[in-house]
């Protein structure tokens, strides 16, 4: 049977591979329940700018509005569910989903100002 650290990733036969790793665990699953709940509007507001085009035009502006929005939720609040956790650590999809996240806030911060100019 070759267990792995829910944190971190690395083979272990407990579910933690160390006692920082524990902790780091605990403190994660803390952040998820003090703003899950800001997490999940973040991205409910994401979509809802998705909608705003279908009313007053001026598509691109409020995709990249959208996109900046998820893109910040996801570099302040890097949360998965836990079968992506279980797969590849707590730590791996916090960095993962920040990066991701960064690209899309830099992404969408692009696409305003160069729709917003022309
Ligand atoms: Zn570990």
């Amino acid at each position: 049977m070759s267990g792995k650290c829910i944190y971190c990733g690395k083979a272990s036969e407990a579910e933690y591979c160390s006692q920082v790793c524990n902790q780091e665990y605990y403190s994660y699953l803390g952040r998820v329940e003090n703003f899950l709940k800001l997490y999940i509007a973040c991205l409910i507001v994401a979509l809802a700018l998705l909608i705003v085009p279908v009313f007053v035009g001026h598509l691109l502006p409020f995709i990249g509005l959208a996109v900046l929005v998820a893109g910040i939720d996801f570099v302040t609040m890097p949360f998965a569910p836990q079968f992506v956790l279980k797969a590849i650590g707590v730590r791996k999809t916090e960095l993962v989903l920040q990066a991701a996240g960064f690209i899309m806030a830099a992404a969408g911060v692009i696409t305003i100002l160069v729709t917003s100019i022309i």
